[in-house]
């Protein structure tokens, strides 16, 4: 109700608007962050985010990116970009905007995930209103892939289903399938007539080498399938806060593309609009270059080296500590990511007794581990398993 109170009206309704509004859950990794920061040990180690540092732990910024700056100095309100795919704000925002199309085309469809995987496919499929199942992919006993439960869950799916795979460095759990499961996988896709949706956040960190990390989507392809690909630059091209990224459907001719496209590009137009066009300047000027595009093969490449050499440091460092446990699957696992199997006690232990963060799930992000620090994490480890 509203009354008239000498010159104003003032509202007597003591419900506010937002008054229904309680705070969302927190996202895990930030609130590591922010433990980390808050921490003031001087041996403290972030093993929580996913974005490369190098072995001082600093961010780094790629020389090809630095050229292509320089190149582009000025000219990005002059230019317009003229693109394969949409360009998305980012893997992220690639995903979205698939899942998005997913919704709206094939309504009565769902979203099979692996389990695990990036926690945040479950919010952006979720957001999308597109139903979700999970596909079994890690098998925590061997610390390596379940092979024979993924193709079964695969065989059980409803013929038609629709599939999220990461074609390299998978995240969380840093195990790829090997080129000859993923012919096994293709061919069963082929057979149930399932959709492949790709989500590549991380070409070149598995092998260091950016056509091998492909070679799934290759076989793929090879196959005959009609794919999906999400695909960011934000860790291969170390521009994390440029938000680029792509997002390719593969049709069956030109027409079907032209018309995927535009209802891409229609759903983006009321979400927002454009994407940014600085960064994808960048990406593209480097792409077109082949002088910067070598350039970023061998920037690729260091980044992936660094990150394989911290993996056999940590698993030496912790054999030589005389460990009665295995870790050979610190050097088996691939990409930015070690799934360590570390149970949520001992990561607690890490965190409180040793000012050391990571996911609770065990999760331990390899960029966070340098020269430096990897004796005080081998250490640590060592400490925390001794008796498990
Ligand atoms: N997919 C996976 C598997 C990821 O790990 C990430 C980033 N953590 C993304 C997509 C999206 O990253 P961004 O939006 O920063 O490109």
């Amino acid at each position: 109700m509203r009354r008239f109170l000498g010159r104003r009206w003032m509202s007597t309704s003591t419900v506010g608007w937002w008054d229904n509004v309680g705070p969302a859950p927190k996202d895990p990794l930030l609130s590591i962050t922010e433990a980390f920061l808050a921490d003031n040990h001087p041996e403290k180690i972030n093993l929580g985010v996913g974005a490369y540092r190098d072995d001082e732990g600093k961010p780094i910024v790629l020389q090809c990116v630095r050229d292509a700056e320089a190149r582009i100095a000025g000219t990005e309100y002059l230019e317009s970009l003229s693109r394969q795919g949409v360009q998305a704000i980012s893997g992220t925002g690639a995903c979205r905007l698939f899942a998005e199309l997913q919704r709206r085309f094939q309504p009565d469809s769902r979203i099979y995930l692996p389990v695990p995987t990036w926690s945040n496919h479950h919010n952006i499929w979720r957001d999308a209103q597109v139903p979700q199942r999970t596909f079994q992919y890690y098998n925590p006993a061997s610390k390596g892939i379940h092979f024979a439960a993924l193709m079964d869950d695969i065989k059980n799916a409803p013929n038609r289903s629709f599939f999220l795979l990461h074609p390299c460095a998978h995240n969380p759990t840093g195990i790829d399938p090997t080129d000859e499961q993923w012919r096994e996988i293709s061919y069963l896709f082929k057979v149930k007539n399932h959709f492949p949706f790709f989500d590549m956040a991380y070409q070149g960190f598995a092998s260091g080498d950016l056509k091998k990390d492909a070679q799934a989507i290759h076989i793929f392809l090879d196959d005959g399938h009609l794919i999906g690909c999400a695909q960011s630059f934000a860790k291969t091209m170390g521009l994390y806060g440029q938000r680029v990224g792509c997002l390719s459907v593969l049709c069956v001719d030109k027409n079907q593309a032209t018309a995927v496209k535009s209802q891409l590009q229609h759903i983006a137009r009321a979400m927002y609009s454009n994407p940014p066009v600085h960064g994808a300047l960048l990406v593209s000027t480097i792409l077109g270059d082949p002088g910067l595009k070598s350039m970023w093969v061998k920037e690729v490449k260091v980044m992936s080296d660094r990150l394989m050499k911290m993996r056999n440091a940590l698993r030496v460092n912790l054999e030589n500590l005389g460990s009665a446990l295995t870790w050979e699957h610190i050097t088996n696992q691939v990409g930015m990511f070690w799934y360590s199997g570390l149970n949520p006690e001992q990561v607690d232990r890490l965190r409180n007794e040793f000012h050391i963060y990571m996911t609770h799930d065990g999760r331990i992000s390899m960029a966070g581990v340098t020269t430096g620090n990897v004796d005080y994490l081998a250490n640590a480890i060592h400490e925390v398993t001794k008796s498990g």
